[in-house]
């Protein structure tokens, strides 16, 4: 049993290494935390009780950092990015600390001289599931790299609760389960009620005169919702910056209906507080597509709101005028989520702060920039009229009124064009009303900008053609990036430490500095080193296959993997189509020669959405079967591993020989999966689509399995008018693929099963799987042919990571805070910080 240091007799020396960085410090505070903050000591301790204590040993080496950092802010009232974004997925903490912190190696070997294994407690960290997918994700890469780039910076979000739910699989069956991130405690997060806020929803309005004659507007809502912030630090790699994450949960106001408490009416009274408690309860699980639900709108309205009366606050304390607001805050809105902003800040601005119309207006324009995320048309927000105004009155008559302005701007550019300004207007009319957020996103920004080059074109060609045609000047393109610190340095130590040992880190910084790999690529020593690596990150996967899914899988096969939400743009389901392939010629051949393959697939459905349901029902009926076969000789194996999240893509993309980025082209706005895999070594087979563009130029044509139509292809056969079953009747090989899924092969003999997704697919095929089928065949028959020259494809692969610099997260930050955020970066010194010590002081306040 270990023993609990004694402090009465080492209290002075204590206080001088309490944030020590040597082992033997390192130790003391881990014990000290499991003590005096689990209330633990070894001989009854959890492993999560270690981990808790780790993760406050940890804290504790960053708050330094995080106050010195927020001191220095003030003082400068330094010009600062507000990231507003309805999802942050973060994944988990502690190690990316311990990587910025660089005290990776002193932690670990800490804990193991008490007896643990780090890798067992980080293990431990349940993730803060805060997002869906890329664009959650996107989010928590940007707020890395603005603190490795020591850009000033907050994050602004909602601390929900219940983040992306956890995925089993049961009978083949995606099934949702609640993720109680919160349960055992968030080390993380520092609340701040001293920073409250409050939100008003539902209600009227009333004008009114001022005392000065000026008509005026007053809101009388039905209910108020208080904002209290929960901060959380963001470390910078190896840089004395920590940013805050800023998260607001929903709380009832202590005196809200009071009257109904008083009046006996108890359990009312605690059912308008769970009511409002309810707005930061869940994130809604869909990815790319919009419901319109009202509790979804609330959300939205709430954490804008809590967020720019925060930015007030700071304004007013740094005595920064508010008509300098723009000067102070660039507020970016991660897609359309948080594009109530435009209203809001007007509201905030006239209504409560006594500004003119027209300053209002200059300021907001200045301060908003949009990020658009989506080409998929049921992915653009728009609200029913009706809903929108029983929940934000005010917001609808200043939206009416920016919406006259503006049309008056349209006409005077385009004068006579009615059906432009039906098209462009703020408000859909074409049926039921709707309020277009997209459209109030775009005029209240003075950037509007997408996620990669073709993206970026497609908005200006198509999705928001007349925008671009009335406002040029407001487009640009930031194509995504990744931090290389999760998704390299930490999740891939091995390949880390080997290019480090060649060309040095400064690569981890400067991802173009990968560059230097090319030199490598003639030399067998550090081919064969390259290869044994990526085999014994296989051999982990294989391990842990066996463990999740007891499925044995050949660590030799090519490890051919698709990881991202389900969705039937993203074709899931074409990879399906050649897994059936291949099956469909062993069991024509049964010793044709094929070179093995495992697929590995992983990703959540959104809970409503069948057909992405019944794909993975399908992928899972399909590994029953052909993991099962004699015939298939080990030679193919499918496997579906569960709950796709932060920490699970961490252990995947290592391990992928072939990354598949296979959505139909013109509809994936970038996509960072494919970077990640790529970064990690791993080929991609994908189409002409968002970033995978930008990746093939960087990377060579020739390091880079390209097929199927381009987006103008694609535009331009089904303008022709498209009809997948004459692929299916003069394609023998799809047509046999399909006859055997309809068959009842893959279902007991069950031909309804799959019957839906069939017909799907054989009288529209919206996603043209049937059209690119023979093209992805011939090219992954290629990728089986290549695979067999293990140093032609090592050397692809090392060429992959050598030219992928361009896809750090960092690249793009840069990129932002040139071209529409107009800002510095602030270096943070040590030297004179604020100490701990400085609490013993006198408090005069
Ligand atoms: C990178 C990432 C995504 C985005 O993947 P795409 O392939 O770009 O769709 C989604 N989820 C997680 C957990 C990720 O890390």
């Amino acid at each position: 049993m270990q023993t609990v240091p004694n402090h009465q007799v080492e209290n002075l020396q204590i206080e001088d290494d309490r944030t020590g960085l040597s082992v033997e410090c390192l130790k003391r505070a881990f014990l000290d935390n499991l003590f005096y903050v689990q209330g633990k000591f070894p001989k009854i301790a959890t492993k999560n009780d270690y981990y808790m204590a780790l993760a406050y040993t940890v804290r504790d080496r960053l708050l330094q950092r995080w106050i010195n950092t927020a001191v220095i802010y003030t003082e400068r009232a330094s010009r600062t990015v507000s990231y507003l974004s309805a999802e942050f997925l973060m994944g988990p903490h502690l190690g990316n600390n311990l990587v910025n912190l660089g005290i990776y190696d002193q932690v670990k070997q800490a804990v193991s001289e008490l007896g643990l294994d780090l890798e067992d407690l980080l293990e431990q960290e349940e993730e803060p599931g805060l997002g869906n997918g890329g664009l959650g994700r996107l989010a928590a890469c940007y707020l890395d790299s603005m603190a490795t780039l020591e850009i000033p910076s907050l994050g602004y979000g909602i601390r929900y609760e219940f983040g992306i739910f956890d995925q089993d699989i049961r009978d083949g069956w995606q099934v949702e389960i609640t993720d109680k991130w919160l349960h055992c405690g968030n080390p993380w997060e520092i609340a701040r009620p001293e920073w409250e806020v409050y939100v008003k929803l539902g209600g009227h309005t009333e004008a009114y005169t001022d005392e000065h004659g000026r008509y005026r507007v007053r809101w009388i809502p039905y209910q108020v919702v208080k904002g209290v912030p929960h901060d959380t630090p963001i470390l910078g790699y190896k840089t004395n910056t920590a940013n805050t994450l800023r998260l607001w949960t929903a709380e009832a106001p202590e005196s809200f209906d009071f009257g109904a408490f008083n009046s006996g009416d108890y359990l009312g009274a605690v059912q308008a507080k769970m009511v409002s408690e309810n707005l930061s309860k869940v994130l809604y699980p869909n990815d790319d597509s919009s419901q319109g639900k009202r509790l979804r709108l609330a959300q939205q309205i709430f954490f804008v709101s809590c967020s720019l009366q925060d930015m007030i606050r700071i304004v007013f304390r740094q005595n920064v005028p508010l008509e300098k607001f723009h000067e102070k805050f660039v507020v970016q809105l991660n897609d359309t989520h948080p594009a109530i902003a435009v209203a809001e800040l007007m509201r905030l601005l006239i209504d409560e702060h006594d500004m003119g119309w027209d300053q209002a207006w200059s300021i907001t324009q200045k301060s908003l920039a949009y990020t658009n995320h989506t080409l998929l048309p049921e992915a653009l927000e728009r609200w029913p009229i009706s809903l929108f105004r029983s929940l934000l009155p005010r917001h609808l008559e200043i939206i009416y009124e920016i919406n006259y302005h503006f049309l008056e701007e349209v006409k005077a550019k385009f004068p006579g064009d009615s059906d432009r300004l039906r098209r462009m207007s703020l408000i859909d009319e074409s049926g039921e009303k709707y309020v277009r957020m997209a459209h109030l996103a775009c005029v209240g920004s003075h950037s509007i900008n997408g996620v990669a080059a073709l993206h970026t074109k497609l908005l200006q060609q198509d999705v928001l053609r007349d925008f671009y045609q009335m406002y040029p000047e407001k487009f640009n393109n930031k194509t995504n990036g990744v931090t290389p610190r999760r998704f390299m340095v930490l999740s891939n130590p091995r390949l880390t430490n080997l290019i480090s040992s060649k060309i040095g880190d400064s690569w981890i910084k400067h991802l173009k500095d990968l560059k230097k790999l090319e030199a490598f690529v003639d030399d067998p020593e550090f081919c064969h080193q390259w290869r044994s690596i990526k085999s014994a990150i296989k051999h982990d996967l294989v391990a842990y296959i066996q463990k999740q899914n007891g499925i044995s899988v050949n660590p030799d096969s090519i490890f051919d993997i698709q990881a991202k939400r389900f969705h039937e743009y993203k074709r899931q389901h074409l990879n399906a189509l050649h897994i059936i392939t291949l099956y469909n010629r062993i069991k024509a051949n049964p010793d044709i020669d094929i070179t093995p393959r495992t697929f590995i697939f992983g990703g959540k459905a959104a809970p409503g959405y069948y057909m992405a349901k019944l794909i993975i029902k399908l992928l899972n009926s399909i590994a029953d079967v052909v993991n099962n076969d004699p015939d298939v000789r080990d030679r193919l194996k499918v496997v579906f591993l569960k709950d796709y999240s932060v920490k699970f893509a961490q252990r995947v993309y290592p391990a992928a020989d072939l990354s598949e980025q296979i959505s139909m082209a013109g509809k994936e706005a970038s996509g960072t999966g494919n970077m990640k895999f790529a970064l990690n070594g791993a080929l991609t087979i994908g189409t002409l689509d968002g970033a995978n563009v930008e990746i093939r130029d960087e990377v060579g044509a020739e390091n880079f399995f390209i097929f199927g139509l381009t987006a103008p292809e694609v535009y331009a056969l089904k303008a022709r008018g498209y009809r997948p079953l004459d692929y299916y009747h003069s394609n023998r090989e799809l047509k046999a693929v399909i006859d055997r899924i309809a068959s009842g092969h893959f279902s007991h003999g069950d031909t309804q099963l799959f019957k839906p997704l069939l017909d799907s697919l054989l009288h529209r095929d919206e996603y043209l799987l049937f059209a690119d089928y023979q093209a992805y065949i011939d090219c992954q028959d290629n990728v089986s042919q290549v695979y067999r020259d293990r140093d032609r494809w090592t050397r692809m692969s090392i060429l992959n990571v050598a030219r992928m610099g361009k896809f750090s997260s960092d690249r793009s930050i840069r990129d932002y805070c040139q071209d529409i955020w107009n800002i510095q970066s602030v270096p943070i010194e040590l030297g004179e910080c604020i100490q701990a010590k400085e609490n013993m002081r006198p408090i005069t306040m």
